[in-house]
């Protein structure tokens, strides 16, 4: 590249500190044409942020397979032990826009896009292994109470909490929310979880289900509320800084991948639904096997180019890793592809960050900003069938049958949800209660109390019998810190 200052089509630009004017105190002439690029370049610097995940944080590293895990799936980035894949990672608040505060109270996106040698697999977690939700119908209305208020402009604690007490099976991911996980110190002192069930899927055409894990090396570690305002009124960039800094410093964080792997027909028999992202798979039931480890260890270049422009989306999978039943993963599939679509462009795939590693050939063709032009490497091949060689489909890629019974109907996502139900949404929050030491429980109190503060006692009252049905203990707790408060 010469240092030679040009237009964006090349030619020499002979200033770009004085304009063309008529006259030394006249007017700028509109045939100025490097000035009338330039200003209408910033006019366009601003791409639509992310309608969730705005802030986000990212870096490339390289992912070593440490366990053989080739009798689950034929998946390529699985193929041997030693075996490495290069990767970039995102981490992200859900509800701030892309200025908000680091270090604030909130589930963080985790996300992995693999470049293998069979296509990229992306890996769009989260720091929790559950989500709020269950239905896909629910989604853009929870995203809504934790967004701002139409006529306020504010966040709205009222909306927030109208929507969890109305919503029993939010009392896993809320538990999550407020306990020490919800406000991890950097990216590097939290895990990653697939969160969804998806599936394996060997060569003997074997399907497994499957729950992914990213355990850090670097140890949990957390702010407290009052920590966090702390390092919000001196920073509102604590993790780009942490992750950044470290990075070019040379201290290059890692994490340790397990899945735990259900066999396809267990899925008939677990007394909870394992395709319910608002409850885990006991360990014990389905213990962690390790699998490999990664290791962040480069920056990017240009934080626009090379995190904004990340697009991940669970649809990017790869031959020998397949989704599952979870209604969840099912809209997700659609809905994250499709943001991507409307964010960065039709095209989206093609910018170098989303580019795959291996040979890309397809018939989709043209539309905006399609610098690829026809990918299927000969002219006459723009259509198939052909008799032109063009690419042609892999039936060896297929993945097994999908074994699925059952009437087509619009079924109640809360049947069995009950107390002592079949799917009980309270006795995995109650778990998780169970294991917090007492200062972990006071903490969640205090974060609860000081999230409820203020909303209407009618919707208090509601979520707190709530909790009184997780335990009666967590009911209390959070009644006698609201007490405090006032
Ligand atoms: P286990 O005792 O086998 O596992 C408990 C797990 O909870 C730990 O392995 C750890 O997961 C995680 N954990 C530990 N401390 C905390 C904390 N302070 N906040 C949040 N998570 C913590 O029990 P079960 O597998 O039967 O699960 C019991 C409960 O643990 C669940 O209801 C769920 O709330 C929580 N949990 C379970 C996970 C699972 O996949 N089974 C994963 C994460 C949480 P990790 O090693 O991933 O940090």
């Amino acid at each position: 590249m010469s240092n030679t200052l040009t237009t964006t089509a090349g030619a020499p630009v002979p200033s770009n500190n004085n304009s063309t004017t008529a006259g030394e105190r006249g007017p700028i002439m509109l045939q100025d044409y490097q000035l009338i690029e330039k200003l209408a370049h910033q006019n366009r610097e601003r791409i639509p942020e992310r309608a969730v995940h705005a802030k986000g944080w990212g870096a490339y590293g390289t992912f070593t397979v440490t366990h053989d895990i080739t009798r689950y799936t034929c998946a390529s980035v699985f193929a041997e032990i030693g075996k490495k894949t290069e990767l970039i990672s995102r981490f992200s608040t859900v509800a701030g826009e892309l200025g908000a505060a680091d270090a604030e109270r909130d589930v963080r996106g985790f996300s992995l896009k693999f470049y293998t040698d069979e296509g990229n697999w992306d890996m769009v977690g989260n720091n929790t292994p559950v989500f709020f939700v269950r239905d896909p119908y629910k989604f853009p209305d929870f995203i809504h109470t934790q967004k701002r208020h139409p006529r306020t402009h504010l966040r709205s604690g009222t909306a927030m909490w109208d929507f969890w007490s109305l919503s029993p099976e939010s009392l896993h991911q809320v538990t999550i929310l407020f306990s020490d996980r919800g406000c991890p110190r950097t990216p590097m002192n939290m895990n990653g979880y697939g969160s969804h069930t998806f599936s394996l899927w060997n060569t003997r055409g074997e399907r497994y289900w499957v729950k992914f894990h990213f355990k850090t090396q670097q140890g949990h570690s957390f702010y407290t509320n009052a920590e966090a305002a702390d390092v919000i009124a001196n920073t509102r960039e604590s993790y780009q800084e942490a992750l950044y800094g470290g990075i070019d410093r040379g201290e290059f964080p890692k994490w340790t991948m397990f899945v735990q792997v259900m066999p396809e027909a267990d899925a008939e028999k677990t007394p909870y639904n394992p395709f319910d992202l608002t409850k885990v798979w006991p360990h014990a039931d389905y213990p962690l096997i390790e699998v490999g480890e990664f290791e962040l260890n480069r920056n990017a270049d240009n934080y626009f180019a090379e995190i904004e422009n990340a697009a991940y989306s669970p649809s990017n999978v790869v031959p020998g890793i397949g989704f599952s039943p979870d209604r969840m993963l099912q809209a997700r599939v659609f809905s994250y592809a499709d943001a991507h679509r409307h964010r960065l462009g039709t095209h989206y795939e093609q910018l170098p960050v989303n580019a795959p590693r291996c040979p890309v050939s397809h018939y989709h063709r043209d539309g905006q900003m399609n610098h690829a032009g026809l990918q299927t490497g000969n002219a006459d091949a723009y259509y198939e069938p052909n008799s032109f060689n063009g690419p042609a489909e892999v039936p060896a890629a297929q993945e097994p049958p999908l074994k699925i019974s059952g009437d087509m109907a619009r079924y109640d996502h809360r049947l069995g949800t009950e107390p002592g139900g079949a799917n009980d949404d309270f006795n995995q929050p109650r778990a998780l209660f169970q294991m917090f030491d007492n200062n972990q429980k006071a903490r969640l109190f205090s974060n609860l109390a000081a999230a409820m503060d203020g909303i209407p006692d009618n919707i208090a009252e509601r979520q707190l019998a709530l909790f009184d049905q997780v335990h009666t203990d967590y009911g209390q707790g959070v009644r006698a810190a609201l007490e405090q408060l006032a």
